[in-house]
């Protein structure tokens, strides 16, 4: 038995956002809308044609752009009460995984009696929700498809909300607002959607056919296009393939979570605050040849998608598959050293003990990690 779920629809286009109003009014009957966005994006004036567009069409627009890395609890509250005070009807959220985590939100409270504070953990979400529309600027955390959202409630504690009223109702790909991304996020946040598919591919309790089909693809489409997109980032075909498979690694992990790269990416993320996807190309080698004695014949698959023509034993083709990896984040140049993030060998004991705390993504990893694991992980990829 395995269940899998998705959006109800997905739209992909080149300059598709501009045709937002008419994607809204036919389904939704909207006469105001909440775009919910960071200040970062909404100062490269990428928003401004399609806030023009919605004006064109008699839709009101609610512009909340508090939207910051990491949101705190205090800022997704912000945008909640906003959103009600402005009396929108749609939630259309646009931008990186956190502008969409916050829209999830936004629309699952705004017009609910419900407390935030009540919804964190799995299925706690109850109450009205509103329509929600999600429009990814990068292409990685696949968020427009997951049922996810992650808050920081502390210091450095994030909580999470899993429900499935934060699916989507319409997801859109519109490789035009990635284009100017710089070389360097185009590579963290293509190889963060790599990871997706890679530990679907290899989770341990929630792989499923359909959820490995997805990853394949995504990791087909993602791998070919990678270096293309951090060389020439105007190329409009390999925008799409990367917007794609990044949904697609979304989808896949949205029902086969992932694991121990992840698990061990966060700390990295909360306490030194480097980006998710940098965090996740910073684990990726250790954590996969870790992983090589339980995952060993995975990878050899996995091989078989990104080099076509590899040959060899079982052993031989996972670690040609290790390798690929290792020349496309060389090629790409992403740190893959934590010295290169200002990450000391006195660092590590911390970042292991936070790293164990991660129970809900390391029950996922095909191998067991255990605190020594983590110690030695991280003395890595120092
Ligand atoms: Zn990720």
């Amino acid at each position: 038995m395995f269940e899998f779920r998705t959006v109800p629809e997905v739209i992909v286009g080149e300059s598709i956002s501009l045709q937002l109003p008419e994607l809204i009014q036919t389904r939704f009957d909207a006469r105001k809308i909440a775009l919910i966005t960071d200040a970062a994006l909404r100062a490269t004036h990428l928003l401004d044609p399609i806030i023009a567009a919605f004006t064109s069409a008699g839709i009101e627009v609610y512009v909340f752009d508090g939207v910051v890395a990491d949101p705190p609890e205090s800022v997704v509250k912000q945008a909640i009460h906003r959103t009600r005070d402005a009396g929108a009807e749609v939630v259309v959220g646009i931008g990186g995984g956190s502008s969409m985590d916050v829209a999830k939100l936004v629309a699952a409270f705004a017009a609910s009696e419900q407390d935030l504070a009540h919804a964190y953990g799995i299925d706690k979400v109850s109450g009205r929700r509103l329509p929600l529309v999600q429009v990814p600027t990068t292409a990685g955390t696949g968020s427009e498809v997951t049922p996810i959202a992650i808050v920081t409630t502390g210091e450095t504690t994030k909580l999470g909300v899993v429900s499935n009223k934060l699916y989507a109702d319409l997801a859109v790909l519109d490789p035009s607002l990635t284009l100017g991304l710089p070389a360097m996020v185009s590579a963290a946040t293509g190889i963060d959607a790599m990871v997706h598919a890679i530990e679907a591919y290899t989770s341990k309790i929630k792989k499923n056919p359909i959820s490995d089909g997805l990853a394949r693809e995504a990791l087909r489409l993602l791998s070919g296009s990678l270096v293309q997109v951090c060389t020439n980032g105007r190329n409009v075909a390999a925008r799409t393939n990367m917007l794609i498979g990044a949904m697609l690694a979304g989808q896949a992990f949205a029902n086969a979570p992932v694991g121990a790269v992840h698990a061990l990416a966060y700390p990295i993320g909360g306490i030194f605050h480097v980006p998710h996807g940098l965090s996740n190309a910073l684990m990726l080698s250790p954590v996969i040849r870790f992983n090589l004695p339980a995952a060993a014949p995975l990878y050899a698959e996995l091989a078989q998608v990104v080099i076509p023509d590899v040959t060899g034993s079982e052993e031989a083709k996972a670690n040609a598959f290790i390798d690929f990896l290792g020349r496309l984040a060389d090629q790409v140049g992403i740190a893959r050293r934590l010295s290169q993030v200002g990450i000391q060998p006195a660092d590590v004991p911390m970042l292991a003990e936070n790293a164990m705390l991660q129970q809900r993504l390391l029950v996922n990893n095909p191998r067991e990690v255990t605190f020594g694991d983590a110690l030695r992980l991280y003395s890595e990829a120092l």
